[in-house]
């Protein structure tokens, strides 16, 4: 399926908050990472509501699933494969997200599949992830 057109979400998603750890409840934990601010109503670039309250997952390797639009860049450019398709357990990568369309129920509660930091222990912290 491949990259999510930004269009078709209908929100603009939003760098992380570099502050999400002191603004956010933990609210969980998920395959062994923490789980931040599920729940929660957080905003869109343009200051709307986020149609999803996923929360962020991970706290070394966070990732805002709110603003994730299943491109898969940080799992092509991860050396250690931290990164696992939520929604398409056992696959990673661009173009290996599970396609939503015909699927509305999930489709309501993801909007897109998520890059979930699975492996979040095994990071080594080169940031590939975050310039990809
Ligand atoms: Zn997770």
């Amino acid at each position: 399926m491949g990259k999510v057109a930004i269009e078709s979400l209908g929100y603009r998603p939003k760098p992380i908050d570099p502050d999400f750890l002191t603004k956010y409840p933990e609210t969980g934990t998920h395959h062994n990472h923490k789980v931040y601010a599920e729940g929660v109503q957080r905003y869109d670039e343009d200051g709307k509501p986020y149609p999803t309250k996923l929360g962020i997952h991970g706290t070394m390797v966070a990732v805002d699933f709110e603003a994730c639009i299943a491109d898969g860049a940080c799992m092509d450019a991860c050396p250690v494969q931290v990164f696992e398709w939520l929604l398409n357990p056992g696959k990673m990568g661009t173009g290996q997200d599970l396609d939503l369309s015909d699927k509305p129920e999930l489709k309501a509660k993801y909007a897109c599949d998520k890059s979930d930091p699975i492996r979040e222990s095994d990071c080594i912290f080169c940031l590939a992830c975050e310039i990809s």
